[in-house]
């Protein structure tokens, strides 16, 4: 009987031979339900076990392969008990090391035995040794697949070893030879000559010849094809997304109100062409009864803040509520303040819900925001707690989005969803995000882009400085005082609790504060209550502090023109895109601006070529590539985001080339009703998480 095309992904996991009902239950667990699941569980690197290390060169931390002789094998009553097993080879010994053991096990290591080992070496009271490594009694033959070999490493999964999956795994492999197990259509062009089952046979296992470079650095062109086919699927995933969230019904605003023309009468400057083309995406977007699904990304300073607000009026105009979410407690203040001053005297009824509110404080809000009296509404993720329930929204706007995941940003908007409707959604980003991760991120969004700053801006001058003239600093900080302009003082400390980084902030705070005696200085950190912040954020705005010493909370938003000199702290210590939002809080307004980047020195050579790119780029694009370049996805985006983004075996930094092909082929699916791209969603993402209910 001929089977269907690709019917590994119907076959269950208990048809594996050796699966019993146990350990198909677990696999289960693990997302792995069919044969196919089982085979598209990728190597996330490989061990080198193809040369034998003697054991009088081993040193600690190597991951090695040895292979010697068995002396003695006993049990230790020290301070923890333990099976040991001496081993030598010649030139030294090992010593195995087994916390968990049976008595009997002693007997499977007589003396004279010879083993091989794989394991990660550690200093030992008695030279080298082994904790649990994996061996093997050396027999006249050697199966096949435990020669020494590139020996693939999964991804960690919880109750079974690395051995048993690739016992597991080379079980499965023979099925591939029949060509029908797994469908695999990616046309020619982009298969680099590999087959959907070659290449899953050569990650697997590859044999001795394999080019051992192009592997470990998966660039192996077995590799790239299943990078390319997993980077089609996640684009396609991503355009599915798009296509659902265009079939939801959402309120069609139209352009045309008073509210937005009595907001930029009344406002104290012009648009850039930039804001003004982003707003008439915007705003074309919302008159439409599709929910909107748009970001919209602008260098630090570009100016979002009004766009949002502008966004809003039309929605407010037309009855609709509109709520702001920000990320921290400081820019939801801000916004709050900011909000109310441009709306309120246009007669709009704006709310404020933090976490920090107690239940007295909360109720008129959440009252209002149930019967539709208050039609604005800022917070913080407080805005989508259980509690809260809205009359009418029609628009979320989302400050800072990488700050929150994806799952944050739905809960907001099923908030809103009533009969069918969903409110617009408009997300911000703090920093440029490079195209690349964009792509990846938030290709299921449409994106507009403020690509000028707002006119008069004078460049940031920016000059990295030892802590070793620190008492030159603070004369310039006299100086820059005595003219009248504003100062922030930044203490860097990324890893550290909350609390350490504020007692950080307060050490400097009293060493700035006897260093200048005659100077108003302020503190702001983590640990303050909300409203102590907030009345320290605006004396500084109103001018009565001349010098503010933070911790990092006032990385993102905070808008004091005033402000012109900016001093951080241990720079070396932040990533790229993070420093480029902190120095985004001077050079605000008018005024000439400087950042002083203090490190510690002596300082790596690679940390100074890291502050060298933000002495000599403002660009927040270009150092968003840089930072990508230096940390990577997670870090760039935030480890909230990367979560939405894991992939099997592309990487974004290694495959960057790939992604416009990528795209281009799911569109290709996506428009061509006979090339279902289904079997690529089932293969590559659904253990993700299911994607069809985003
Ligand atoms: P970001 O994009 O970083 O959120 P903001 O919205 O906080 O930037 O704007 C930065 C500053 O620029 C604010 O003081 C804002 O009032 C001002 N601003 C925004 N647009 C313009 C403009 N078109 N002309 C002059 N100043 C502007
Ligand atoms: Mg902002």
């Amino acid at each position: 009987m001929t089977e269907l095309a690709g019917y590994l992904q119907t076959r269950n996991i208990d048809q594996l031979k050796g699966v019993g009902p146990a350990l198909a239950q677990r696999l289960q667990r693990l997302g792995i339900h069919n044969i196919q699941d089982l085979l598209f569980l990728l190597p996330r690197h490989y061990e080198d076990r193809t040369r034998i290390t003697p054991m009088g060169g081993l040193m600690p931390g190597m991951s090695v392969v040895c292979e010697g002789e068995v002396r003695l094998a006993d049990i230790a009553n020290g301070r923890r008990r333990a099976l040991l097993v001496r081993l030598h080879d010649g030139t030294g010994s090992l010593t195995l090391r087994y916390f968990h053991f049976r008595m009997a096990q002693k007997d499977n290591y007589p003396a004279g035995l010879r083993i091989r080992v794989y394991g990660e070496v550690r200093a030992g009271p008695a030279g080298p040794e082994m904790v649990h490594p994996e061996s093997l009694p050396i027999t006249e033959d050697l199966s096949s697949s435990d020669e020494l070999s590139l020996t693939p490493v999964y991804p960690l999964v919880e109750g079974l070893t690395q051995r048993r999956l690739r016992e597991l795994i080379t079980r499965a492999l023979p099925l591939l030879d029949d060509a029908d197990a797994l469908i695999d259509r990616l046309p020619a062009q982009h298969t680099l000559g590999w087959r959907l089952h070659d290449a899953l046979r050569l990650v697997h296992a590859p044999p001795p010849q394999t080019n051992r470079d192009l592997l470990r650095q998966g660039l192996h062109p077995a590799q790239q094809r299943l990078a390319f086919e997993e980077l089609v699927a996640h684009q396609l995933g991503m355009l599915q997304r798009r296509r659902q969230q265009r079939r939801i019904n959402a309120p069609a605003i139209t352009s045309a109100n008073d509210l937005s023309q009595r907001f930029l009468a009344e406002l104290s400057f012009d648009l850039t062409a930039a804001q003004q083309r982003v707003l008439s995406e915007i705003v074309a977007d919302m008159s439409k009864p599709q929910a909107m699904l748009r970001l919209l990304q602008g260098d630090v300073g570009a100016g979002k803040t009004v766009v949002a607000a502008l966004s809003a009026c039309p929605a407010l105009a037309a009855g609709w509520q509109v709520a702001i979410m920000a990320p921290t407690e400081i820019l939801a203040e801000q916004h709050y303040q900011r909000f109310s001053s441009w709306l309120e005297p246009l007669g709009i009824k704006i709310g404020w819900l933090s976490g920090r509110l107690t239940t007295a404080q909360r109720r008129p809000v959440l009252a209002g925001l149930a019967n539709g009296d208050v039609q604005l509404v800022i917070g913080t993720h407080a805005l989508f707690q259980e509690a809260v329930n809205y009359q009418r929204l029609g628009l979320v706007i989302i400050d800072e989005q990488h700050r929150f995941g994806v799952e944050q940003r739905l809960a907001l908007t099923r908030k809103g969803q009533a009969a069918g409707i969903q409110p617009h959604q408009l997300i911000m980003t703090a920093t440029p995000i490079p195209r690349t991760l964009a792509m990846s991120a938030y290709g299921d969004l449409d994106t507009s882009i403020i690509d000028e700053l707002p006119p008069g801006r004078q460049p940031i001058q920016t000059v990295i400085l030892s802590s070793q003239r620190r008492d030159e600093l603070i004369q310039r900080i006299r100086a820059h005082v005595s003219t009248g302009q504003q100062v922030y003082w930044v203490c860097t400390l990324i890893d550290e609790s909350e609390q350490i980084q504020a007692q950080a902030a307060q050490v400097a705070c009293e060493l700035l504060q006897t260093s200048l005696p005659e100077i108003t200085i302020g503190l702001v950190h983590g640990q303050l209550k909300s409203s102590e912040k907030a009345d320290m954020m605006a004396a500084f705005a109103a001018g009565q502090i001349s010098v503010l010493v933070a911790t990092t909370v006032i990385e993102v938003g905070v808008d004091v023109p005033n402000a012109s000199l900016m001093v951080i702290e241990n720079p070396e210590r932040l990533g790229l895109s993070q420093l480029h939002q902190l120095r985004g809080r001077v050079g605000r307004g008018a005024l000439a601006s400087f950042c002083v980047l203090l490190y510690q020195s002596p300082t790596s050579q690679q940390a100074r070529q890291r502050l060298q790119i933000m002495r000599d780029s403002q660009d927040g694009f270009v150092i968003a590539e840089h930072d990508l370049q230096i940390r990577g996805p997670g870090e760039v985006l935030g480890t909230r985001q990367t979560g939405d983004i894991s992939f099997k075996i592309a990487d974004l930094l290694r495959d960057h080339e790939l992604l416009d092909d990528a795209r281009a082929l799911a569109m290709h699916l996506m428009q061509d009703p006979k090339a279902s791209g289904d079997y690529l969603i089932t293969r590559w993402l659904l253990k993700q998480g299911d994607y069809t209910q985003v």
